[in-house]
């Protein structure tokens, strides 16, 4: 039996180099080592873009077909859209009676995405009520194993205490306790150095067409010291270097580092270059996600997915049901 991963993705825009190298590119290799519950947390995004909802759907089949161009294989994992399980409300509801308010408003993510998204009104139930529906999204599928980053694993903890007093108060051990599965993911700044974040209007798409990509190169940041070709720079505080890393070679890496250092090469070049290796590496992501259309084939592999995820949320949700004494059926 192999071990249960589960991963989320909020649709809130197009995906970017940040989503790519952060996650999806993550998602690939665990596809082949897990059993994996992937999902598009529309409802998640509900939770900021309630006043655009129109938004959603659209954002929600773009995200869809950036996952799968990124090489997420529906037939190696369970692919979903979040609302088309309606369990993930019925358990979020159940969890959000064990969980006490001033749990929810100390998560790190509620105050750092109220400070991100800071001309929104968030001060909304369902945004408070966020972690609860985190929770209630990996608890449905019993995962052992959430891939987050280093800095990301406090966010697990809620899941885990609201486990806690679950199992205690009602007397019975129904979830399973998740563990991070910690990945190493590479520096992804945004082209001005802050987070890549659509919110910022800082991010490189991964669809962008070369051009795009050659002239966001040109746009990105590089070291402030180095405000004359003839200055020696230094590669470790420029964003084009952190991109260098994620797209180039090592021989490509070595000249950027030494040419920098030495001003034996200028930022233009070193740009242009590294534009070059990304057009190069998102090339074949480009053509896949070119290919797909929300066509009967997609919309088919949706409702794959949602039936696969609900037959394992249905037990789970039975299980709580049983806990609770809510099972009149029998
Ligand atoms: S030469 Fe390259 S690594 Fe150095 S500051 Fe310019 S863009 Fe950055």
């Amino acid at each position: 039996m192999k071990e249960r991963v589960l991963a989320g993705i909020r649709p809130t825009g197009k995906l970017h180099w940040g989503n790519y190298f952060g996650a999806l590119q993550n998602w690939v290799q665990l596809q082949n080592q897990y059993e994996c519950f992937f999902f598009i947390a529309d409802w998640h995004s509900l939770t900021s873009e309630y006043d655009n909802p129109a938004t959603i759907k659209k954002w929600t089949m773009e995200v869809l077909k950036d996952i799968l161009a990124a090489g997420v294989d529906p037939k190696k994992c369970t692919l979903f859209i979040q609302s088309q399980v309606p369990q993930h409300a019925e358990l979020h509801l159940l969890l959000s009676m064990y969980a006490p308010i001033g749990w929810l408003e100390r998560v790190p993510t509620y105050k750092e995405m109220k400070q991100e998204l800071a001309d929104k009104d968030l001060s909304n139930y369902g945004f408070l009520g966020y972690p609860v529906l985190q929770s209630a999204d990996i608890l449905l599928y019993r995962a052992s194993k959430v891939p987050v980053g280093e800095d990301q694993v406090s966010h697990l903890e809620l899941t885990r205490e609201l486990i806690r007093r679950f199992h205690h108060l009602t007397g019975r051990e129904v979830f399973v306790e998740p563990q991070p599965l910690l990945t190493k993911t590479p520096r992804v700044p945004g082209m001005d150095r802050r987070k890549m974040s659509k919110s910022f209007n800082n991010a490189i798409w991964l669809d962008d067409p070369p051009e795009e990509i050659n002239a966001k190169a040109l746009q990105t940041l590089t070291d402030p010291a180095r405000t004359h070709r003839s200055i020696p720079g230094n590669p470790d505080v420029c964003t084009v270097y952190d991109y260098h890393q994620l797209v180039s070679d090592e021989k490509t890496l070595k000249w950027s580092d030494d040419g920098c250092r030495t001003a034996g090469i200028g930022c233009v070049e070193c740009k242009q270059a590294m534009a070059k290796n990304a057009v190069a590496y998102f090339k074949e992501f480009r053509e896949r996600k070119a290919k797909l259309k929300n066509d009967a084939q997609l919309f088919k592999t949706i409702a794959e997915g949602a039936n696969r995820a609900q037959r394992t949320a249905a037990e789970t949700l039975g299980k709580v049901k049983e806990a609770l004494g809510l099972n009149y059926a029998n």
